[in-house]
């Protein structure tokens, strides 16, 4: 059992339960949010996807539920559902994954969670909320939506937590959040997590927190310490084939691969697909059915392969993920810094790859700027060019690396003929194959 995690004055059955879940220690935003949420403070954290935040306020929220220093809803509430904690959350996905972890830290049941989401049919939400929700996590449509019909009234909320506040304010909720909180009764308490803290982020806060505790999670140029970085000099009309290669020769069995634009993480899912390996895509033009499968699939790990935006990518937590491949580097440091963040997750080991052809060259030189140490460059594979002349683009490349036959490298009877792409070697790859719909 966690000593540090009991320090933090967490109840002794919590404290068994993220043991129970293999959590060693609590995380930076975990030793500084939770015991001031303990004490019924308000907090304003910066915080980012993979940094545990999550738990930073979902152990507290429990833990007061369960002594009795937030009121429970009453059990007759009939058919209005009247929760004493709300979790306001901008996707989602996110907000799927913050019930999910909700259920995992509350495994004696003794508290009801309900999570409602807009781009999803009401029926299942409302039978949730038939229940008498005690915690609510929501994203603010559709909660605007029931709270107009009526099904959901905010009036014995206690505690409102705000998760990625600046994804809400990018997305254009932030009048809903405000319209939100002002149904929230004053005497309350109020957590406002953040992965970036923009001037409007500050004033949201300075109306809706109290006396605040300021909480800075450890940077994610800290965060990232656990993660191998590597990058791969490489022409554009080549990466598709060099991804292909690294999948099959490094075993690559659970990636997100990023790409700039929509139509690129749509056309290279297919491209991979189409050579037998199991990978799909989420991005902005994808229906959340589709979003919802892909994501299922790449948990449960019948994909191999998720292929994403900056955008669509938000919010994703998926433990175990072994590599994040840059298939493009973004053209802001920071995006990077997030990017490789899902991989290496919570202390655990990761690797980072990216492609960078001649016109990404600078942004290479931002990123390693930002994280203050130059990224190792990987050369032994069969598409390297030397930066200088990585201008070459849709023409075959000259040269011994890219000639040098594969079998040099690993050299096989000469006689077995090519496998072909559906009975790899590698285990995952027979799990099947999802192409983009
Ligand atoms: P989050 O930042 O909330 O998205 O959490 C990222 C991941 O870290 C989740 O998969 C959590 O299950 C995991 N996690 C949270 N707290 C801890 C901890 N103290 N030790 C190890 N893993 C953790």
């Amino acid at each position: 059992m966690s000593l540090l995690f009991k320090k933090l004055g967490l109840s002794e059955q919590l404290v068994q339960t993220v043991a129970e879940r293999g959590y060693r220690e609590p995380t930076d935003v975990q030793v500084r949010a939770i015991p001031p949420l303990l004490a019924g403070r308000d907090v304003l954290a910066t915080a980012q996807t993979g940094t545990g935040k999550t738990a930073a306020f979902l152990l507290p929220v429990l833990d007061r539920l369960q002594a009795g220093a937030i009121a429970r809803a009453p059990r007759s509430a009939g058919r209005i559902a009247r929760p004493s904690v709300l979790v306001l959350a901008p996707t989602r996905e996110l907000a799927v994954q913050i019930a999910e972890q909700a259920h995992v830290y509350n495994d004696n049941r003794s508290m009801r969670c309900a999570v409602v989401y807009g781009g999803a049919s009401k029926g299942g939400q409302l039978q949730q909320l038939s229940r008498g929700p005690d915690i609510l996590i929501a994203t603010p449509g559709r909660l605007v939506d029931f709270i107009g019909e009526g099904v959901i009234a905010l009036g014995n909320v206690a505690c409102l937590i705000l998760d990625e506040a600046d994804r809400m304010l990018d997305m254009g909720f932030i009048h809903e959040v405000r319209r939100i909180a002002a149904l929230v009764r004053a005497k309350r308490q109020t957590a406002l997590f953040s992965a970036t803290m923009p001037r409007e982020i500050e004033t949201l806060a300075r109306e809706l927190l109290v006396d605040a505790v300021r909480v800075a999670a450890a940077r994610a140029e800290r965060a990232v310490g656990t993660i191998a970085q590597e990058v791969l000099h490489v022409a554009q009309a080549d990466k598709t084939a060099l991804l292909a290669s690294i999948i099959d020769e490094r075993g690559v069995f659970k990636a997100i691969v990023f790409t700039r634009t929509k139509h690129k993480a749509a056309r290279l899912a297919k491209q991979l697909a189409r050579q037998g390996i199991a990978a799909d895509s989420i991005h902005g033009d994808r229906t959340q059915n589709q979003r919802t499968r892909a994501l299922a699939g790449f948990h449960s790990g019948k994909l191999q392969i998720l292929v994403a935006t900056d955008v669509a990518s938000r919010g994703i937590d998926v433990d175990d993920v072994s590599h994040v491949i840059n298939y493009d580097l973004p053209n802001e440091a920071e995006v990077y810094v997030h990017r490789i963040g899902r991989t290496g997750r919570a202390g655990a080991d990761g690797v980072a790859i990216s492609f960078c052809d001649s016109g990404e060259l600078a942004y290479l030189r931002a990123i390693e700027q930002l994280q203050k140490t130059r990224i190792g460059v990987t050369r032994d594979h069969a598409f390297h060019v030397e930066p200088a002349t990585a201008v070459v683009a849709n023409r075959p490349l000259a040269g011994p690396k890219r000639l040098r036959p594969r079998a040099e490298r690993a050299p096989a009877p000469r006689e077995s003929p090519k496998r072909p792409r559906g009975q790899r070697k590698t285990r995952h790859r027979s799990r099947g194959t999802t192409g983009v719909a």
